[in-house]
C-alpha cells in the first residue's frame, strides 16, 4: 500500500448524481465519471464565484492542487457537454466538512473534517458504544469500507 491519500474537504454533495443526454442509444453512450471533490471545486469557483485561494482553503488543499482539480472537472464537463456523454458523480478522495454520526442507542453528534481525518470516531461520546455509523447523504450510495471513503484513482472511464 502507498502513502495515505490526501482527503479533500467537501461541504456539499450534489443531490442529482447522474446526467444523461437525450437521444443517444444506450449501447453507444459513453460515460464520464466526475469525482465528488471535482463537483465541489466547480461549486466553489464557478457557482459561488470564490477566489482560487479561498476555494483551496475551504477544501484543505494547496492552490496548485485546487487548480488541477478544477481544470480536470471543467475538462470532463466540456467533454460530456460537447461530445454527448453521460456524467456520473461518484467517488474520489474526499471527506465531508461536517459528518453526522449516530449510535445504536440513538445518540447523534457531528464530526468535523479535521477531527475526521486525524482520527475517525470509534465510540459514541454519550454512551461509549462502539456501534456507531455515519449518516449518509440521501440517495448517495458511496460507502465502501471504512466511513465511506473512496479511493477513485485511475478508475476514470
Ligand atoms: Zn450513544
Amino acid at each position: 500500500m502507498g502513502r495515505m491519500p490526501k482527503w479533500r474537504c467537501v461541504a456539499s454533495i450534489p443531490e442529482v448524481t447522474y446526467f444523461k443526454p437525450v437521444g443517444i442509444p444506450y449501447r453507444t453512450l459513453e460515460e464520464i465519471r466526475l469525482f465528488v471533490e471535482e463537483t465541489e471545486a466547480i461549486r466553489l469557483k464557478d457557482l459561488e464565484g470564490l477566489e482560487q485561494e479561498e476555494c483551496a482553503k475551504r477544501m484543505n488543499i494547496s492552490r496548485p492542487t485546487f487548480h488541477r482539480v478544477l481544470v480536470a472537472a471543467r475538462g470532463k464537463l466540456a467533454d460530456a457537454l460537447l461530445n454527448g456523454k453521460a456524467i456520473r458523480i461518484e467517488g474520489g478522495n474526499f471527506e465531508m466538512a461536517r459528518r453526522q454520526f449516530y449510535c445504536i442507542n440513538g445518540h447523534q453528534w457531528d464530526v468535523f473534517f479535521k477531527d475526521m481525518i486525524a482520527k475517525p470516531p470509534e465510540l459514541c461520546p454519550t454512551c461509549d458504544t462502539p456501534n456507531i455509523m455515519p449518516v449518509q447523504p440521501p440517495g448517495f450510495g458511496w460507502v465502501r469500507g471504512g466511513y465511506g471513503r473512496h479511493s477513485g484513482r485511475g478508475k476514470t472511464r
